[in-house]
C-alpha cells in the first residue's frame, strides 16, 4: 500500500484509501450518492470521469455546445453541462461554453421563480 494510505474503512472492504479520500474510490461513489442529492452533488468521482472524457473529445476539436450548437473551441472556457429535464441524470451531460451554460442556469431558476406562488394581481 502506497505510503499515507490505509483501508477502506467500510466494513470487510480490503480496498486502500489515498489520505485525502474519505473512502476507496468505490465507496466513495456510493458515499457522495448518500450524501443527499444536492444537484451538483454530482461533482463525484462519476462526473469527474466524464468530464474527462468530453476534455478529450473538445481537445480534438470534434464538439459542440449542447445550447447554441456551434462548434467548441479547444481554447474555450466550457462547462459538462447538466440537462435541465434531469439535472442529476450523468447520461444527459453534455459540454457547452461558459456563457451559454451561465446564461441558461439564469433563465432555468427564473423558470423555477414564475412557477412558484404568486399572491400578488399582475399590474394591470
Ligand atoms: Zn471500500
Ligand atoms: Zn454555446
Amino acid at each position: 500500500m502506497p505510503k499515507g494510505w490505509r483501508p477502506c474503512p467500510k466494513a470487510e472492504c480490503p480496498e486502500p484509501t489515498p489520505p485525502a479520500q474519505r473512502y476507496c474510490d468505490a465507496h466513495m461513489v456510493e458515499y457522495e450518492k448518500s450524501r443527499g442529492t444536492k444537484a451538483e452533488r454530482g461533482y463525484g468521482a462519476d462526473y469527474q470521469r466524464l468530464r474527462l472524457k468530453w476534455a478529450l473529445r473538445i481537445a480534438k476539436g470534434i464538439v459542440n455546445c449542447r445550447r447554441c450548437k456551434r462548434w467548441i473551441n479547444p481554447a474555450e472556457v466550457w462547462h459538462l453541462d447538466h440537462d435541465d429535464r434531469d439535472r442529476n441524470d450523468l447520461k444527459l451531460a453534455a459540454p457547452s461554453h461558459e456563457l451559454c451554460n451561465l446564461s441558461a442556469g439564469g433563465k432555468a431558476s427564473h423558470r423555477e421563480d414564475a412557477r412558484g406562488p404568486d399572491p400578488s394581481p399582475p399590474p394591470f
